[in-house]
């Protein structure tokens, strides 16, 4: 376990002693986040391509650049080394070399999530604090809450009043304290915000709190490793607040201090066309990004004021990647087609990543000798109400082989 150097803002450059400030940049305010660093020399001492192969198949393997200090205070739920299948077949419909997609979907609450609240759990209970809040969409609430339930800690969760059932109800069975918004998820992260300071509690935004993106990085030190350190040329992944795609850019920038890679893949943004303030700030060259509105079926990335834009913006930027944004018909559609071609059934905003990278490739953006990967950030069974308006109807039959077959051959399927 290891215990950080030192936390840069992203947007002064301002460094700061751990301890000295926990969330965001005294000098910059919100929008100014803390990249949270660590001594890279002594972590690759360690942390090497041979010693890593035998370890333990969660995000814990990365301790050396985790900043979790007692390894007593991690929760017991496996998270992280998710499975990253090869596809053949779509890159060849797509025309790329190789085509791969990390189902993050898989994690012990259903999504990408779960690599922050591990590790925020793991620190607040470091700290000594006993309650952690958030403000939520809905994925990163189930998450904390399923961690704090672990953890022994209470959590707090303000969600806007149409967050899915499936994740409130998610939240509720892990015994979260639920607080229902009546408004979007800019009013949901305001009341968080004021409740957190009043009452003192630990903030597991990703924007606010440095310490969760390290979690979230791991998604991509175990693209590295499970690639065999022969990194994809480019990294598909859906943006709401931007602390995934800030995550990815950490992930690969760690790897590169310690030598561990030797060039960063291009990462690629993908926001919904009904909500896409990072996208606009991208393509306009824009310092920093306008607020707007939000409006998308996938709920995930349905955010119209994004708190970690700066991360975000820097991650596109830096690794020379790309933003590109799809339409809520694009976003539905790619729900099956990704299930049906790869076997990963995919939230809506996780199949967005997917559906960006089919409009890229159709508009001949991408090179036929690339490989590419797609991270699909959240399970499909989170929103079963999005997933059905992509799809068909089941028969109905009555329980005879009659009505069946009857049915069966009018309907002219191949039996
Ligand atoms: C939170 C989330 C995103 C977007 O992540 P940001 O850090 O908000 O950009 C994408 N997909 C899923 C499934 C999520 O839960
Ligand atoms: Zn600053």
């Amino acid at each position: 376990m290891a215990q950080p150097v030192e936390l840069k803002c992203v947007l002064c450059g301002a460094s700061y002693a751990p301890g000295e400030v926990e969330y965001t940049c005294p000098v910059c305010g919100l929008d100014g986040t803390l990249d949270v660093l660590y001594d890279y020399e002594e972590a690759a001492r360690t942390m090497t391509k041979e010693s890593l192969a035998g370890r333990e198949r969660s995000l814990w393997r990365y301790e050396e650049i985790l900043p979790v200090v007692d390894k007593g205070s991690i929760p017991h739920l496996a998270v992280g080394w998710t499975p990253l299948y090869e596809c053949p077949a779509v890159a060849e419909e797509y025309g790329v070399r190789e085509f791969r997609v990390k189902d993050d979907g898989r994690n012990p609450t259903g999504s990408l999530k779960d690599r922050a609240s591990a590790v925020g759990v793991a620190r607040a209970i470091d700290i000594n604090q006993r309650t952690v809040a958030c403000a939520s969409t809905g994925n990163a609430a189930s998450s904390l809450s399923g961690f704090a339930a672990v953890g022994g800690i209470r959590s707090f969760i303000f969600v806007p009043e149409k967050a899915p059932v499936a994740k409130v109800t998610q939240l509720l069975v892990y015994g979260a304290t639920v607080v229902l918004v009546k408004g979007d998820y800019a009013d949901a992260f305001n009341l968080a915000t004021a409740a957190i300071n009043k009452y003192g509690w630990y903030n597991r935004n990703c924007a606010i709190n440095p310490y969760l993106v390290e979690g979230k990085k791991t998604c991509a030190l175990e693209i590295a490793e499970q690639t065999g350190w022969d990194l994809p040329d480019r990294v598909f992944i859906s943006v709401g607040d931007g602390c995934c795609i800030g995550g990815l850019y950490k992930g690969f920038a760690d790897l590169l201090r310690m030598s561990l890679i030797s060039r960063m893949p291009k990462i690629v943004g993908v926001q919904a066309r009904g909500a896409k303030p990072i996208y606009e700030a991208f393509k306009s060259k824009a310092e920093r990004v306008t607020f707007g509105p939000a409006d998308t079926v996938a709920d995930s990335i349905s955010v119209g004021a994004p708190r970690n834009w700066a991360k975000a913006l820097r991650a596109v930027r830096e690794s020379e990647g790309d933003m590109v944004t799809v339409s809520d018909e694009e976003i539905l559609s790619a729900i099956p087609e990704l299930a049906r071609k790869t076997g990963v059934f995919g939230e809506p905003a996780g199949a967005a990543a997917f559906a960006g990278f089919r409009k890229m490739a159709g508009e001949g953006l991408l090179g036929r000798g690339e490989r590419v990967a797609v991270v699909v950030t959240g399970n499909g069974l989170k929103d079963i109400e999005n997933a059905r308006k992509s799809v068909g109807v089941p028969m109905l039959v009555e329980p005879t082989i009659e009505d069946f077959s009857g049915q069966l051959e009018r309907s002219g399927f191949p039996c």
